[in-house]
Formats: C-alpha cells, structure tokens, sequence
C-alpha cells in the first residue's frame, strides 16, 4: 500500500498532466457516405457516387447527435477528440487518487482514535478497580 505521501505526489502529477490538456471536444469520428438531397446532383442518378464525408457523433441525453467535419478540419478535430479521451481518463484516474487519499487519511485517523479510546478504556478500568 503506498504511502500518504507517494498518493499525494501521484495527485499532484496526475492534477500538472489535466493542467497540460488542449482543446478537446467529445464524440466519435466516422466517414460516411451519402445522398445530399439534391435531385438534379449525380448522387442522385442510380448510377451516381454517393458524396463522402466526416461526421462527429456524440450521445447526449440518448440521442446521437452529430455533425458533419469538413476535410480541411479533419486533422485538427481527430486531435481533439483524442484530447478528449486523455482528459477523460485523466480524470478517472484523479479521482481513484483522490479517493485514495482520502480512505488512507480515514485509516490513520481511525487507528490514531483507536490508541486514544484504548487507552483511556484501560486507564478508566484500572481507576475503578483501584476504587474497589
Ligand atoms: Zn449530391
């Protein structure tokens, strides 16, 4: 089991690496093709091409939604979204140190209470006996 000292340091790694996140956003990036609506375009021939595209999906509040990345800003979204991630997991794993921190700050105070109340226990006994 580590230390109080090793959690905290492990903290304070974790809290430089969230400080050091970039811009990031949420959601899933997939190529899709498809029809643009356009009846005259030749997407909309039986032998046409359907148009391919990026789209960035995200669930929020179960639904999907989603919107479409024009090539130009592929590069830069597939990093954010990566970020994304990272911060996520970031996140996540402060937490279970936080956590920790504070089940072993609970275990050192408890085991502290624990020789004060012994203590006192066997000191009131030894009274009562004496009064005896
Ligand atoms: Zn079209």
């Amino acid at each position: 089991m580590d230390t109080i000292e090793q959690i905290e340091s492990q903290r304070d790694e974790l809290a430089r690496q969230i400080a050091s996140v970039g811009e990031f956003r949420p959601g899933n990036l997939y190529e899709n093709a498809r029809k643009c609506g356009n009846p005259k375009c030749q997407c909309a021939r039986p032998d046409g091409t359907l148009h391919r595209g990026w789209l960035l999906t995200r669930k929020v509040s179960r639904k999907t939604r989603s919107r479409s990345i024009p090539k130009f800003a592929l590069d830069d979204t597939r990093r954010q979204v990566d970020e994304h991630r990272r911060f996520v997991d970031l996140v996540r794993r402060f937490t279970e140190v936080n956590e920790m921190l504070c089940e072993q700050r609970l275990k050192l105070r408890r085991s502290e209470k624990n020789r004060f109340c012994a203590g006192g226990g066997i000191r009131r006994y030894a009274r009562r006996r004496n009064a005896e």
